[in-house]
């Protein structure tokens, strides 16, 4: 099983100039997504987590995944002005201005130990920002996981503190 043939490179999306890596069809295979979700599982060898934070949209899938096999409650990080309830927010630099993400205020217990999940690591602002959220309601970083990590990119350095996984690494 290589999980590299379910990851479909899109040249132009979104943009020209940018070539994309397309997640669906590892999606859409059970055996690949069965793969890859052991491989987040182990990767945190046996480490207690009480939940998973997942990041719009893409961190969802397997942020909720890893949940369940986890046995952990799964927080949604959202762009603004989604979330119903009261939220904390937190900034990042885009290529040009800013944008923001928001988690509910309840979310994170002081002391929850935090996985944080999203499908690609590129520059890393938003996983800082993630880290952020989390760090505000006092939750304890346990790992930031991604199924790739775009490593030219080097966002691995905007969370430095805090230990990283990626299941592929271009
Ligand atoms: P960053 O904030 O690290 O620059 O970008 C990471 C975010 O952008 C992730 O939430 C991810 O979903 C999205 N992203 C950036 N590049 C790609 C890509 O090539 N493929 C996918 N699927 N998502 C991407």
């Amino acid at each position: 099983m290589k999980i590299e043939n379910y990851i479909r490179d899109i040249q132009g999306f979104p943009k020209e100039g940018i070539l994309f890596k397309d997640i669906t069809p590892l999606l859409n295979d059970v055996k690949a997504r069965q793969e890859c979700l052991s491989l987040l599982v182990n990767s945190l060898n046996g480490q207690k987590i009480d939940k998973v934070v997942g990041a719009e949209s893409r961190g969802f899938f397997f942020g909720m995944l890893l949940a369940q096999e986890l046995n952990a409650g799964f927080v949604p990080v959202r762009k603004p002005k989604k979330l119903p309830f009261e939220t904390i927010s937190a900034s990042y630099e885009l290529e040009y201005g800013t944008d923001s993400l928001e988690m509910h205020t309840d979310a994170i217990k002081k002391g929850d130990r935090i996985l944080i999940h999203d499908d690609v690591l590129a520059t890393g602002g938003t996983a800082k920002a993630v880290c952020e959220l989390v760090e505000k309601l006092g939750g304890e970083i346990v790992q930031c996981n991604f199924l790739m990590e775009l490593t030219f990119l080097n966002g691995r350095e905007k969370i430095k503190e805090f230990p990283i996984f990626a299941v592929l690494s271009y």
